[in-house]
């Protein structure tokens, strides 16, 4: 096996890459295409100018894993060594002995990443550089999300962060409760927006998730009477409890996720001011930290009594969490990560369409959901994903009492929320 450096080959030299004669399988990580080739494979990428670099003893999938949600400064056990690190994932190889306690400490869930076997011809993360050319969206659609884009507030949005941040809002904190309610009361002071408490329970404690409803305007029969079933669902989230080392004495959990809540809040003021035939959920999820249990609560919730009937009624999921990091501040493009299923790949594109449209994002596609909300929606066979910056494996204040705004990059979220936005708009319209 061999990995062909692909940062700079661009779409179409990638396709011409992976049918090459000699080639057997493939697997796409970021800048990396990890390649099952025979003498004449490497014949063949050595004559169309593709650098491959031979991995001794490395000959089956199965030696491979790869991990998501690492952060950068985590530790790998002895005998599994890096192969490729980016965005949420981070390729490795191993001795099998190695490999399978790696597997069993993810089943026990003794660590806080996601491990994933490699699967030939999948695409694991998918950089911007090598993201298919998007379609133009037409021009009355090129209008409409522009002009959505430009209702996005990065100063209200960074208020909203900055008064999240002030309370902690671990589960067990009373700041849990009161930015709950003033999440609640940000929801209904929107003009249209229905807003109820959900409560569910974590560890024999109470816990609530907020969720307001913005109902479409689609009319379904002549007659012009609604049917709430018959609208489509557009569903906006993301977590607003946060945890850190000390818990009992600070959790700001600005970038994580006070940056995504305050996002949430935002996209709601947004859409209420924008037409919309389908109905739009925005939910601030609680106890997430814990094991996404708020998204879970909300998902059994959404799919009791008819779960075909109900799921089939989502036309996406749309869930933030951590939005506010940039590494390098306002310097350099900024980018963010749009995770999901491979399955519905066609729903991440959109988020690649949407940015290249009405933002300058760099957009990285991934396709091994871990450790977010959105899990709890994919779960239930439910299209959904994550927004997340593309450098919060760098955030140094993660999960600390140190998470706090002034570490934080607002025109990132910016950018990330106005995609959203153009994404949410074309869902719902
Ligand atoms: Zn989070």
């Amino acid at each position: 096996m061999a990995i062909v450096d692909i940062s700079s080959a661009g779409p179409s030299n990638l396709n011409i890459l992976k049918k090459l004669g000699g080639i057997s399988w493939w697997t796409e990580m970021g800048g990396s295409l990890i390649v099952s080739a025979n003498a004449r494979g490497f014949a063949n990428m050595d004559s169309t100018g593709f650098v491959a670099r031979v991995l001794p003893d490395l000959t089956t999938a199965d030696d491979l894993r790869v991990l998501i949600a690492g952060h950068s400064s985590m530790a790998l056990p002895a005998g599994v060594n890096t192969l490729a690190d980016e965005g949420r994932a981070r390729l490795v190889r191993g001795d099998s002995a190695a490999l399978s306690a790696l597997d069993q400490s993810n089943v026990d869930h003794g660590i806080h990443v996601g491990v994933f076997p490699v699967e030939p011809g999948k695409v694991i993360l998918r950089s911007a550089t090598n993201q298919d050319v998007p379609r133009r969206v037409s021009q009355r659609e090129s209008f409409m999300v522009n002009d959505v884009a430009r209702k996005v507030s990065k100063d209200r949005w960074w208020a909203d962060v900055r008064k999240l941040a002030a309370w902690n809002r671990h589960i067990s904190a009373t700041g849990n409760i009161e930015a709950r309610d003033w999440i609640k009361m940000n929801l209904a002071a929107i003009p249209g927006m229905e807003v109820t408490l959900q409560e569910f329970r974590v560890a024999g404690r109470s816990a609530w998730n907020v969720v307001g409803i913005l109902p479409g305007e689609r009319m379904v029969d002549d007659s012009g009477s609604a049917s709430a079933n018959d609208r489509g669902l557009v569903i906006v989230g993301g977590h607003f409890d946060s945890t850190s080392e000390r818990a009992s004495y600070a959790a700001p959990g600005a970038e994580d996720n006070a940056s995504g809540a305050a996002g949430v809040i935002e996209l709601a003021r947004v859409m209420a001011d924008v037409p919309h035939s389908e109905d739009i959920v925005f939910a601030a999820f609680s106890g997430e930290e814990q094991g996404l249990y708020g998204s879970a609560a909300f998902v059994e919730k959404l799919v009791e009594g008819l779960p075909e009937q109900e799921t089939s009624r989502v036309r996406g999921v749309i869930t933030m969490d951590m939005i506010g990091y940039s590494r390098s501040g306002t310097s350099g493009q900024p980018g963010v990560i749009i995770e999901t299923e491979s399955q519905y790949s066609d729903f991440a594109r959109r988020f690649v369409e949407a940015a290249a449209e009405v933002t300058n994002l760099r957009v990285t596609t991934s396709f091994n959901p871990f450790g977010s909300d959105h899990v709890s929606f994919l779960d239930a066979g439910i299209p959904a994903i994550l927004a997340i910056d593309a450098d919060w494996n760098h955030y140094a204040h993660y999960h600390k009492t140190t998470d706090t705004p002034d570490k934080l990059t607002p025109e990132l979220a910016y950018e990330i929320l106005k995609m959203n936005a153009a994404v949410t708009a074309l869902l719902a319209r």
